[in-house]
């Protein structure tokens, strides 16, 4: 497979290229959704083709094509070239600042012990609709669906460095949830098993059916709930509540092309400017959000990045203090750091890479703490849990958050469900108002796995995680009247 990559990395430099790298993806991808008792959809699909990306004249020029020989090697690389030579007409200044890496060799394979693409589709079907059966035993539900969604991506990196890069990363991801209705009222509630670099071990059937109850029976419950109270309130977050809010104040806060500029157009720009590093106090002590391409079964975690180097763990915040960004090679120097973070990811053989979010998370506290000892210090406060609706500004700065289920607590208690709940803040005061998270015991993992970034899009997927996390004193507002 290196050979025909090869190829492209010699005729690039022969041509006079600076840098060249070609990578060849052969994505499989199989989904199968349920509605109530029966299967809505199955569909599976093979997409593979190549990219090669050159550094000429100063300016950098992407082509691709799903014509895996020779010749279209060549055709590629003469247009990637030409491409590059038209954007060299309008330099950037300063040129690029392309970071040094070693040349590697590396194969990585994720873990994956029952392959899902040979698990048959009537296992699939059974552990969709026995869900749905369940959730559909609750009178006010009027709909249960779900989806499995695998997917098994092979990679093959050459760059004109000489490395020589395989990946093989196997991932599933599945969502239930249940529809009720009222009078004048309905309500959703669903539960998001595990997006996770692991195969089809990662689901249990007997997990489906205790979620598939508990889901059915809490979207019921949330048509009676009450409305939200709105004021100034402590507020406790699960793992997937804040695996969002993780995601959207400090992962894109802190990606470096989006501080510099480069992601204007799409609702991009940052708050967490260059000055900023190793100085500003972006949470209290209690938060250390540690970035980690490593991570076990993490949807970042592919042993290396689609400039070359190699997965890192680093912290982006250290005890409340904000330490560094996720960089790529093109950017590493705008912050005065000599290597990449290794962040650049592309979505498709047809994508140019660009900087995205690692997998990142809220380190557990130190201290032993159990969420009900954490909901006990809380005299009057709401527990979020789940993701819904929120939005945040382009700086990454105001923002606001729902849950898929809210509680009030009342007196250390969680007390009724609460509707229409919103929380409010700005992202420093918000981390800021951190006074505790659950030990280790409590730490979950959560898949972000529709990422959106670039012009045009690419959709990317990663992993956050927390443990049950408290902040005091945080505005909560409705998000509609009754
Ligand atoms: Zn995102």
């Amino acid at each position: 497979m290196f050979d025909l990559l090869k190829q492209a990395c010699d005729t690039a430099k022969k041509a006079g290229c600076r840098f060249a790298d070609a990578r060849y993806l052969d994505l499989h991808r199989q989904q199968v959704s349920s509605r109530d008792l029966a299967l809505s959809n199955c569909s599976e699909s093979d997409d593979r083709g190549f990219g090669v990306r050159v550094l000429y004249n100063g300016a950098w020029g992407f082509a691709s094509s799903p014509g895996y020989t020779s010749e279209e090697v060549d055709n590629v690389v003469a247009l990637a070239i030409r491409i590059a030579r038209a954007s060299a007409m309008a330099p950037r200044e300063g040129g690029v600042n392309w970071a040094p890496q070693q040349a590697l060799k590396l194969a990585f394979k994720s873990k994956c012990i029952q392959d899902p693409f040979d698990v048959s589709l009537e296992d699939k079907a059974d552990l969709l609709i026995s869900a749905n059966q369940v959730m559909l035993k609750n009178n006010s539900v009027i709909r249960a669906q779900g989806y499995l969604l695998f997917k098994r991506v092979q990679r093959w990196y050459v760059n004109t460095e000489g490395s020589e890069l395989t990946s093989d990363v196997t991932s599933s991801e599945s969502v239930i949830w249940a529809i009720a209705v009222g009078n004048d009222d309905f309500q959703e509630r669903n539960w998001k098993a595990p997006s996770t670099s692991q195969g089809f071990e990662a689901y249990k059937k007997e997990e489906f059916l205790i979620q598939a109850e508990r889901v059915g029976a809490q979207a019921e419950e949330k048509l009676s709930a009450r409305l939200s109270p709105e004021g100034d309130f402590d507020i406790v977050t699960d793992s997937e509540n804040l695996s969002l809010t993780i995601h959207e104040s400090v992962g894109h806060a802190t990606e470096l092309d989006r501080v510099m500029g480069y992601e204007v157009s799409m609702a991009g720009s940052s708050f967490v400017t260059r000055d900023k590093k190793g100085e500003f106090q972006y949470a209290s002590d209690k938060v250390t959000l540690m970035a980690d391409n490593t991570l076990e079964n993490g949807l970042a975690t592919q042993g290396f990045d689609d400039d070359g180097v190699p997965a890192q763990r680093w912290e982006i915040v250290k005890d409340g203090i904000f330490q560094t960004y996720s960089t790529g090679r093109e950017f590493a120097h705008y912050i005065g750091e000599e290597h990449s973070r290794g962040c650049c990811r592309a979505d498709h053989w047809s994508s140019i890479p660009i900087v995205r979010i690692p997998n990142l998370f809220l380190m557990p506290g130190k201290e032993p703490l159990s969420p009900d000892e954490l909901i006990g210090d809380v005299k009057h406060g709401l527990y979020f849990e789940g993701m819904d609706s929120f939005s945040i500004d382009q700086r990454r700065l105001n923002f606001q958050f729902g849950g898929n289920a809210v509680w009030e607590i009342i007196n250390g208690k969680k007390a009724g469900m609460l509707k229409a709940a919103l929380y409010q803040s700005r992202t420093p005061t918000f981390w800021n108002a951190c006074d505790a998270t659950c030990d280790e015991n409590y730490w979950r993992p959560h898949g972000v796995i529709n990422c959106g970034k670039g012009d045009p899009m690419q959709i990317a997927q990663m992993t956050h995680g927390a443990a049950p996390t408290r902040f005091r004193k945080i505005r909560i507002c409705r998000g509609r009247d009754s």
